[in-house]
């Protein structure tokens, strides 16, 4: 039958009285991140039918202590009541208009603080839905630029091995070329430049390990070699996250920062994890007092409420991108500036300076070296490092993630491991008695060696 001329919808699915049914449909129906709909291929997902404050509640009433801040997201917690009545508000008054031709007092208050709160002299600001489309907003504006001056040769981006930047094409082309299975889209994806990843870490001796030579040279040399073809640099600030959640020395930054500038590249700071006080400063760039050329942030702009991400830059490049030949910035969607996004965002940020975001994320540095700090003792594990409100214990060998995920549940915890790193990035509200619990848990289970 045609589905069309169905006019009668299923039943709602409904986790009291049917999460079996629910979870088998889902199973069947619905993609999740990086999974296979394959018969016996199929992974695990747990039924969460409520998120308040730091906790997750499970369909069976289970509540755990969620360690994961939905990937970078939640740092006021779930449900917030000022977050939650921004969003009531907004709704009852405008929940979404174009931005195309029309503007509102959400977007233009939240872009007010953007330009006050970020790194010096990036003053004009693109909205859009997620990191990933910042990305290549950022692209498309650093090629753009260079076109408008004349330079289309340099169409090409350099980016970091170990880095990640999101899952559209022009992002993808962007992650490191192995674990970003680039060989899976050979033909389609831009073919970008790579230098290695940076190898001194936050906290050692740069003059002692020899990073002049190990880290900058090989990316002088590349933009030496390149920079005629180069229109931009992209990398993490000083946190490396999904590619490996690691935290490189400020000194590269500070220098990868004057190279661009020789070179004639312009830098683009991918801040979408990292952005809002995660690594201990607002913006990680501020751990090499540099101001990039374009910035991206996402994540937890609207505290993890709503999808909303910016790319900002400078008056010169934004002036230079309208004198060329297109006359204008050649990118718009659907769902720029959402209203809802923008308000939730505003208030979010109100928040974040309130509760005195530094004085949180410094409690819970010292809290996650506390409490992780004897995972170093344990046998299998390679490296425990903290940055900001960012634990990682580093395995040796990669975990079973459905089983170290069970295990941790049993704890009373939600972390979501990847191959050897076990990690957590706590919402900044979380209280030292929770905090204390969730790293106890992860140290719990990583000793029972079962995974
Ligand atoms: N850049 C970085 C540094 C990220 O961590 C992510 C998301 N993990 C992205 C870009 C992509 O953001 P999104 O998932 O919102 O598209």
């Amino acid at each position: 039958m045609n589905k069309s001329s169905q006019t009668k919808l299923a039943a709602d699915f409904d986790f009291q009285s049917s999460t079996e049914q629910a979870l088998a449909y889902d199973q069947q129906h619905i993609w999740h991140p990086y999974s296979s709909m394959g018969k016996g291929n199929e992974i695990n997902v747990w039924p969460v039918a409520s998120a308040q404050g730091v906790y997750l509640t499970l369909a069976n009433g289970t509540k755990l202590i969620d360690g994961m801040s939905s990937w970078w997201c939640t740092v006021h917690g779930y449900s917030h009541p000022r977050l939650v009545k921004a969003i009531c508000e907004q709704a009852q008054t405008m929940s979404h208009v174009m931005f195309g031709g029309l503007t509102h007092e959400p977007a233009i208050n939240l872009v007010q603080k953007l330009v006050q709160l970020t790194p010096s002299g990036l003053d004009k600001v693109f909205l859009s839905d997620s990191g990933s489309v910042a990305v290549e907003v950022a692209t498309k504006m650093a090629i753009q630029y260079q076109q408008a001056r004349n330079k289309a040769g340099k169409n090409k981006l350099l980016a970091l091995k170990q880095g990640y930047h999101g899952d559209t094409l022009g992002a993808m082309s962007l992650c490191d070329p192995t674990t970003g299975m680039h060989h899976l889209f050979t033909g389609l994806l831009a073919e970008q430049y790579f230098v290695p990843a940076p190898k001194v870490c936050f906290g050692q001796d740069w003059l002692a390990q020899d990073g002049d030579r190990i880290d900058i040279q090989p990316l002088r040399a590349c933009l030496e070699k390149h920079h005629q073809q180069l229109a931009a640099l992209i990398l993490e600030p000083i946190v490396q996250g999904a590619g490996g959640m690691r935290f490189y020395h400020p000194e590269y930054l500070r220098q990868a920062r004057e190279l661009c500038d020789e070179f004639d590249v312009l830098l683009i700071a991918d801040e979408i994890a990292t952005g809002f006080g995660r690594s201990g400063k607002l913006f990680a760039c501020e751990h090499a007092n540099i101001s990039p050329d374009i910035l991206c942030v996402g994540k937890a702009l609207t505290g993890g409420q709503m999808t909303l991400a910016a790319t900002l830059t400078t008056e010169h490049i934004a002036n230079t991108i309208s004198e060329g030949e297109a006359g204008c910035f050649m990118h718009g969607p659907t769902f720029m500036a959402n209203p809802l996004a923008c308000a939730v965002a505003n208030e979010s940020l109100a928040l974040l300076i309130e509760n005195d975001w530094q004085a949180q994320v410094r409690r819970l540095e010292q809290g996650l070296l506390q409490g992780l700090g004897p995972a170093k003792a344990l046998a299998g594990v390679a490296d425990v490092r903290v940055l900001g409100a960012i634990g990682v214990i580093e395995m040796q060998q990669a975990v079973d993630m459905k089983v170290i995920q069970q295990a941790c549940i049993e704890e009373g915890i939600w972390i979501r491991p990847f191959g050897k790193l076990v990690y957590t990035m706590p919402a900044y509200v979380m209280t030292d008695n929770q905090l204390a619990k969730l790293t106890a848990g992860m140290v719990k289970v990583l000793k029972s060696g079962l995974f």
